[in-house]
């Protein structure tokens, strides 16, 4: 662990020499991009100057071609269109062959607009397609027949970052270090297998947030997702790092490639309080005897939703005895869990079925023997009870052997940078 430190520490003095490095934009930037200039920006026009930013000129002076639009309706192919405005095959037949975005022009969709320029002869000079807000497809007729660029606007993602003490809540104290909404739930989300954000969080815990803000033409747009971060609870660590693999999936893991997410979720039903413990030796409240209790109750408002903690499968749901209403679900070979008191199933479900960590599989009740509505949540090992608050839970499947010096080369500099932020902030805010 020390050697570790180190090294991150060698580095992050590295990085920080070079102020201002980009990271390179993922496929989820670029659609959120789109998304936010779509409804921010309706006036942002794609087409737009862009005759003049190819690198292809029109052989026919500009003046002396006629300029059509065309928009795409439902159920056009671009030889369709062809057809109809009486345009040269062999001409279509040389856009959708140019290398190598020449068969994009085969995926026009309905409500675009074709840009169509012909000279006086009435044949095709150039054609332009807005791909999307930032990418435009031109055609433009060249010696060998046409040739196709794709021509895109600049777009880069930033690194910025955030960091805060708790004072009142992650949310309040999140507003005020600066951060989005949005990312105020992202950082909720990654850290909620490992910290309870409800129950557990205490004045001067510490967040520090590293995020992308992503630029088009040197002009901020939005605002991405948190690429690093770090959360110290109750004096504990907590250390989360963007990783993308090689098809593009995106996850959050521990610097040393284990997944942020567990197997299992601590807790079946938010907004709720525990209102009576694992414990071995308890006099049953309705019994008035001593009888083990071997799991947690969760007082809830009857009808709150219970969701399963991991994947799994439903093995039981019926009653059984004093349990009531109860669901129980299998998970791999070892692991089960047990759901009791139900009000409710969740309507269709049925033994057998597949579930996933987080669906809903009934609701808050007091069927069977119970004095009010809650949750009774079992955990089992090899059929053993254990206490699902302490219990050890098993992580998601981490980093696979042949992507490991991958993960390191992008996110060893993200955690030095980090580290680095951290130690700035701190520094700064007088903490
Ligand atoms: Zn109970």
């Amino acid at each position: 662990m020390k050697n570790y430190n180190l090294i991150i520490f060698g580095i992050s003095a590295a990085i920080v020499a070079s102020v201002s490095y980009a990271l390179m934009p993922s496929e989820s930037d670029k659609e959120r991009i789109i998304e936010a200039l779509k409804t921010t920006d309706p006036a942002v026009s794609p087409t737009t100057k862009v005759l003049e930013t190819s690198n292809i000129a029109s052989a026919v002076p500009e003046n002396n071609l006629r300029t059509e639009h065309y928009p795409v309706q439902a159920g056009d192919s671009l030889s369709g269109i062809f057809r109809k405005l009486k345009l040269s095959f062999t001409d279509l037949y040389h856009i959708t062959h140019a290398k190598p975005y020449g068969r994009d022009f085969a995926k026009i969709i309905p409500g675009k607009t074709l840009e169509i320029k012909t000279d006086k002869d009435g044949d095709l000079e150039q054609l332009t397609y807005p791909r999307n807000i930032l990418e435009t497809l031109v055609a433009t007729r060249s010696k060998e027949g046409f040739a196709v660029e794709l021509i895109s606007k600049d777009i880069d993602a930033r690194i910025s970052s955030a960091q805060g003490v708790i004072n009142s809540s992650l949310y309040v104290d999140g507003k005020k270090a600066g951060l989005p909404d949005r990312l105020i739930m992202q950082l909720a989300d990654i850290f909620a297998w490992d910290v309870d954000f409800a129950l557990n969080i205490r004045p001067g815990d510490q967040f520090t947030v590293l995020y992308k803000t992503l630029y088009v033409n040197d002009k901020k747009v939005v605002t991405g997702d948190i690429i690093a971060a770090e959360f110290v609870n109750r004096g504990k660590t907590y250390t989360a790092v963007l990783f993308e693999d090689n098809d593009g999936k995106v996850n959050y893991y521990t610097p040393d490639g284990r997944s942020m997410r567990k197997a299992f979720l601590r807790t079946p039903v938010d907004f709720a309080r525990i209102s009576s413990r694992f414990n071995l030796r308890r006099k049953h409240p309705v019994l008035n005897k001593i009888r083990a209790h071997k799991g947690v109750d969760y007082a809830a408002k009857k009808g709150t939703p219970v969701k399963t903690t991991g994947n799994g499968v439903v093995t039981f749901r019926g009653h059984k005895g004093g349990y009531g209403r109860v669901v129980i679900i299998q998970h791999g070979q070892h692991y089960s869990t047990l759901y009791a008191h139900l009000s409710k199933y969740k309507r269709g479900l049925r033994k057998g079925d597949r579930v996933k960590q987080g669906d809903v599989i009934g609701f808050v009740g007091m069927s069977g023997l119970a004095t009010g509505p809650h949750l009774h949540y079992e955990f089992r090992i090899d059929g053993v009870h254990r206490n699902p608050l302490t219990v050890k839970l098993p992580h998601q499947k981490p980093i696979s052997k042949y992507l490991m010096a991958e993960f390191k080369r992008q996110t060893v500099p993200l955690l030095a940078q980090l580290e680095q932020t951290k130690k700035t902030l701190l520094a700064k805010n007088g903490n």
